[in-house]
């Protein structure tokens, strides 16, 4: 499963039926953008309702996401300051990937978001009046001037390029060193998807593309993307690296291919699911 996609015992909800989180609920608590864990580094576990009484503010927000297999599901947003109670410590989402059990971490990743989205939507953008939940459906709605906002996913194409035996990876500045991935961007308003992904590589690499399959989607909660990966044949140009935005970009052999993304992110599932379409 690719992750920080919805588990399969997952069901969304708006309105808690239940009331207040008990001791068969998940609760996932954040500081930020750190949750809050506990166990080993490498089996974190969500801590029990009882962390909640053991912290020693309240949250500031708590959104109710459903239920994981029955089991009801909150967010909690608290405040910079707040310790971690005793056993327990803040930790990034990424580096629990693998330590954490892949549903909580995937629900962790669509808790993470609502709660981003509810503390930047407290008051209406048209008009400036608090806000408030809609009870039916994910969203926060102004009581004067009726605005609605639902929680803001932004779509971002990625695209591998062949060539022969060859795949086109690039690195942006912010990659950790030696690190190359597929080339990627966000879709503007009145845009296709295949016309965002011919004009992200033009503009990156001053490469054309042709044929572009798509290969898969994954959320991507930092913040509030939608990754919707192609892979895509080459179909002429030099290689020109756009300034500022592409460090190297570079026709790899596949058998002699650079430091790769982790596999938490599509980027890693598109070129090795490439890779071995091309070598079959
Ligand atoms: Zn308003």
């Amino acid at each position: 499963m690719m992750p920080f996609t919805a588990p399969e015992s997952y069901v969304g909800a708006v309105v808690d039926a239940g009331g207040e989180p008990d001791a068969d609920s998940l609760c996932f608590i954040f500081q930020q953008t750190l949750l809050l864990v506990a166990g080993e580094p490498r089996a974190a576990q969500l801590p029990g309702h009882g962390a909640l009484a053991g912290l020693a503010e309240v949250p500031l927000r708590r959104l109710y996401l459903g239920t994981l297999g029955g089991r009801a599901c909150y967010a909690f947003e608290c405040g910079a300051d707040t310790q971690a109670p005793q056993g327990m410590l803040w930790q990034g989402l990424r580096t629990l990937y693998g330590s954490l059990d892949d549903s909580l971490f995937a629900l962790a990743g669509r808790a993470l978001q609502f709660i981003d989205w509810d503390r930047t939507h407290q008051f209406c953008g048209r008009c400036g009046t608090p806000t408030r939940y809609r009870s039916q459906e994910r969203a926060r709605e102004c009581p004067a001037c009726a605005l609605i906002a639902y929680p803001r996913i932004a779509p971002a194409v990625m695209c591998l390029i062949r060539r022969g035996s060859e795949i086109l990876l690039a690195r942006s500045p912010r990659f950790p060193p030696g690190m190359y991935s597929a080339l990627a961007g966000f879709v503007e308003p009145g845009e296709s998807l295949e016309q965002c992904l011919a004009r992200e590589v033009l503009e990156e690499t001053g490469i054309k593309i042709a044929n572009a399959r798509y290969f898969a989607s994954q959320p991507w909660p930092f913040p509030h993307s939608l990754m919707i990966a192609f892979v895509a044949d080459y179909a002429g140009g030099e290689i020109t690296p756009a300034p500022d935005e592409i460090e190297d970009a570079q026709w790899f052999s596949i058998d002699a291919l650079p430091k790769l993304p982790n596999r938490i992110s599509i980027a890693r599932r598109l070129i090795d699911g490439v890779v071995a379409e091309m070598r079959a």
